[in-house]
C-alpha cells in the first residue's frame, strides 16, 4: 500500500461505531489506549483521504487489550455492523430504492450484488484491493493488502471489524443471515485475508 489513508468519513463512521457499541466513556479509555487521545475531535464528514490506516488496528489492538482477545474481537464484529448501518443512513433513499430493485431477484444474486458493491467501496476509497472468488455456492471475499490488520502478528484470524461490516452488508442485501468467517489472515502468516461466505438457510 502506498497510500495508508482512508477517507475522514470512514473514520467518522468506525469512531461513532464504537461509541455506539461501548459508550462515549468506554470509547475514551479505548482512544487513551491506543493512544489516539486526539481522537476525541472525530475527522469532518468527507472524502479526504486523511484517516491513517494503521489506527485501525491500533484500536482493534486495544479492544483486545482491554476486554480479553474474544470479547475485543467480539466487540469489534459488533462495531464492524455499526459500521454498515452508520455508513447506510447517509445513503438511505438510495438504498430504499435498491430494497425494493432487489426484492424480487434470486438470493444468490443479491448477495453477489452485495460482495460486488462493498468490494467497490474498498477498492475505490481505500488503499486496500478486493476480489471475490465463488466456488460451489461458497463466496470468498481476498484482501490482499488488508488495513484492518495491518502490521498485527496474531496466533489466530483477527479482522473480525471487516467481518462484521460484511456480514451486517450482505445480510442486508440478501435480506437474512448470512455466514462470515475468516478462514485465512495475514496477520497469522497467509498471503491474504480471506473471509469465506455463505448464505445461512
Ligand atoms: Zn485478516
Amino acid at each position: 500500500m502506498d497510500d495508508l489513508h482512508i477517507p475522514n468519513k470512514m473514520g467518522r463512521i468506525l469512531l461513532l461505531a464504537l461509541e455506539e457499541i461501548l459508550g462515549e466513556d468506554d470509547l475514551q479509555t479505548v482512544l487513551a489506549r491506543a493512544g489516539l487521545r486526539d481522537l476525541r475531535d472525530y475527522p469532518p464528514d468527507n472524502l479526504e483521504r486523511a484517516f491513517p490506516i494503521p489506527w485501525v488496528p491500533r484500536l482493534t489492538v486495544a479492544l483486545e487489550d482491554l476486554y480479553g482477545v474474544r470479547e475485543g474481537r467480539n466487540l469489534a464484529f459488533r462495531a464492524g455492523h455499526a459500521c454498515f448501518h452508520l455508513g447506510a443512513q447517509d445513503l438511505s433513499l438510495f438504498l430504499d430504492v435498491l430494497r425494493v430493485a432487489l426484492r424480487l431477484l434470486p438470493q444468490n444474486f443479491r448477495l453477489q450484488t452485495g460482495l460486488q458493491i462493498l468490494a467497490e467501496v474498498f477498492n475505490r476509497f481505500t488503499p486496500q484491493s478486493v476480489r471475490v472468488e465463488e466456488a460451489e455456492g461458497v463466496y470468498r471475499w481476498v484482501v490482499e493488502n488488508c488495513g484492518f490488520c495491518l502490521g498485527r502478528v496474531a496466533t489466530a484470524p483477527c479482522c473480525h471489524l471487516m467481518g462484521g461490516l460484511l456480514q451486517a452488508t450482505l445480510a442486508w442485501f440478501v435480506g437474512k443471515s448470512v455466514s462470515v468467517t475468516e478462514t485465512t489472515c495475514i496477520a497469522n502468516g497467509a498471503p491474504h485475508c480471506t473471509l469465506q461466505v455463505e448464505p445461512g438457510v
